[in-house]
């Protein structure tokens, strides 16, 4: 059958707006509305670097869809941003059919990106991946895209990268991103999990086999998946639950069980586990078989401790997150915060030279119970000496359900002479709403403004507006997670008065002077050493 040429052509327009030839990297033919999508003339653009039309921080993304584009698979649709002051993206789609001198054919179309901009090597946090995915499983409610979650493990890849001198490292990092964000639906619903964890949703219209060959490929270690579809239908809240106990199943268990057949299936597995892991924290609880961690926080005007935060180890020295996350849904969070309390304060309470303070977490769930405040009035009155040098931070605010009850607590440990401290400041959506419900001392700006301050000419204009609203408040500031000298400088000059972090020091076994690499350690600051007074 001779179809005319024209009526194909009218047939690719109508899931296009512009289409493209390129060969050897280079535009070969431009046809359709090429100045409205890309802004340029199909004269214009005929021989140029079909990567370099792209923003300088998707080049490696398009770079990353052309190296794969051989093998006859439809590759995208990816949204990229378009090269140039102006804001422009566009939805690219690829396929190099076979046999035809390496050609690759592109439908091109104007688009709205999901979710923000990411640089080279980043993909999206997983919160951001959580929104597009409830994003995608709407959409295929309506449009019949059948969507499938890829789990990717790429087995070697931290001792690939440890091998690396660090400029090589940070190329890699940025292949391994630009591949799996080629190989997710749109290009951003991508997320990694851990070091060699990434999870991705995609079309269900490729093998898989071809995905782990492509991947494994680009960032030459042996990449692994298991593909779990999407199941149609069940709502996409109850979609979105599934899909997180999924991944949260796969950070821990990685690969190595049969995959799932269903999300459900998935969901369930993990649940179970949860469970057994559940039992096994909360003996774990009752049982005081925890360590403490100290990490200084250091006064900005003098370099030195302040005080320093307690936080809590299990026996795998590991990150408490997940078992604090956990022992939140399992009201565990209430009898574990007690017990740390109680070390703390123990351990202010032998501190000879008194001049230890230290800053315990409590959750939000704790913060509203009926008896912590009893129970460290209590211990206050038993350990008499800990008085004045302990400090609260009231982290998972999310968990605060009675703001009220929460600021009547916080009353009752400030009038017990400690100093309330509202953490990760910015984190939720809520922050200024605590800020202007609860009476507090001091207010901790969350980690993940800080650590991006010094990234792209950031200048903490937010972080100083935030300080100005809490010195007329009377609260006092924190910046966490500061890594770096130019960071420092940044809080510093937006007027915050402590700050903490890798720069002056990782939790430690025990309370440490706070180290600050390249600092000038004046003779008074080494001797007074510890801790400066509170006030
Ligand atoms: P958080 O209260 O925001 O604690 C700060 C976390 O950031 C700690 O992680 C700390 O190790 C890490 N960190 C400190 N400086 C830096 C830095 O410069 N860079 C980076 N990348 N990270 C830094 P950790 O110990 O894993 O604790 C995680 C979270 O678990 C804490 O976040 C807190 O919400 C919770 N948590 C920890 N201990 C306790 C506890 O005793 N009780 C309660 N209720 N929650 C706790
Ligand atoms: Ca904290
Ligand atoms: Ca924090």
């Amino acid at each position: 059958m001779s179809i005319d040429p024209r009526r194909l052509l009218g047939l690719a327009f109508a899931s296009a707006d512009l289409l493209v030839e390129l060969q050897n990297g280079r535009v070969r033919l431009v046809l359709g509305a090429a100045q409205k999508v890309m802004g340029q003339s199909e004269a214009g653009l005929t021989g140029k670097s079909w990567p370099q039309l792209f923003s300088p921080d998707d080049q490696p993304l398009m770079d990353a869809m052309l190296a794969c584009a051989d093998d006859g698979v439809r590759r995208g649709p990816v949204v990229l941003r378009l090269a140039g002051a102006e804001p422009r993206h566009v939805r690219v789609i690829l396929r190099a059919l076979p046999e035809n001198d390496g050609r690759i054919s592109c439908a091109v179309t104007a688009a709205q990106p999901a979710g923000p901009r990411l640089a080279p090597g980043e993909l999206q946090p997983r919160e951001t991946f959580d929104d597009i995915a409830k994003g995608l499983f709407e959409a295929a409610r309506v449009t019949g895209l059948e969507l499938e979650l890829a789990m990717v493990e790429f087995a070697g890849l931290t001792d690939l990268r440890e091998g690396l001198p660090p400029q090589e490292a940070a190329a890699l990092d940025v292949k391994v991103a630009s591949a799996i964000r080629a190989e997710s639906h749109g290009g951003s619903a991508a997320t990694r999990l851990s070091a060699e964890r990434f999870a991705l949703l995609r079309q269900r219209d490729d093998q898989p086999d071809n995905m782990m060959k492509r991947l494994t490929r680009m960032v030459s270690a042996e990449a692994a998946a298991h593909m779990v579809p999407l199941e149609a239908g069940g709502g996409s809240t109850r979609a979105l639950r599934a899909l997180r106990y999924a991944l949260d199943d796969f950070i821990r268990e990685g690969l190595k069980d049969a995959p799932p057949l269903t999300l459900s299936e998935a969901m369930n597995r993990s649940v179970k586990r949860t469970l057994a892991r559940a039992g096994a924290l909360g003996v774990a609880v009752s049982q005081r078989r925890f360590n403490l961690a100290f990490q200084p926080v250091v006064s900005l005007g003098t370099g030195l401790a302040h005080h320093h935060e307690v936080l809590v180890r299990f026996e795998d020295g590991a990150s408490p997150f997940a078992l604090i996350r956990m022992a939140e849904e399992f009201d565990l969070i209430e009898e574990l915060d007690h017990a740390i309390v109680e070390q703390a304060v123990k351990k202010l309470a032998n501190d000879q030279e008194r001049k230890l303070k230290l800053a315990v977490n409590v959750s939000g769930r704790t913060i509203v119970s009926e008896t912590f405040v009893d129970h460290v009035s209590r211990l206050l009155a038993k350990y008499d000496e800990a008085k004045g040098r302990l400090i609260f931070e009231i982290t998972e605010t999310a968990a605060i359900d009675d703001l009220a009850r929460a600021n009547q607590n916080i009353q009752g440990l400030r009038s017990l002479g400690s100093a309330v401290c509202l953490d990760d400041f910015g984190a939720g959506s809520s922050s200024f709403a605590y800020l202007q419900q609860l009476s507090l001392d001091i207010v901790k700006i969350d980690g993940r403004y800080v650590r991006e301050l010094a990234d792209n000419g950031r200048d903490g204009a937010m972080v100083r507006r935030l300080v100005e609203l809490c010195r007329d408040l009377k609260i006092r500031t924190v910046a966490e997670m500061v890594e770096t000298i130019e960071v420092e400088e940044i809080v510093r000059g937006a007027g915050v008065d402590f700050a903490q972090g890798w720069l002056y020091g990782k939790p430690a076994d025990k309370p440490c002077p706070a180290l600050r690499p390249g600092a000038v350690v004046t003779p008074i600051a080494r001797r007074a050493g510890a801790s400066e007074s509170w006030g």
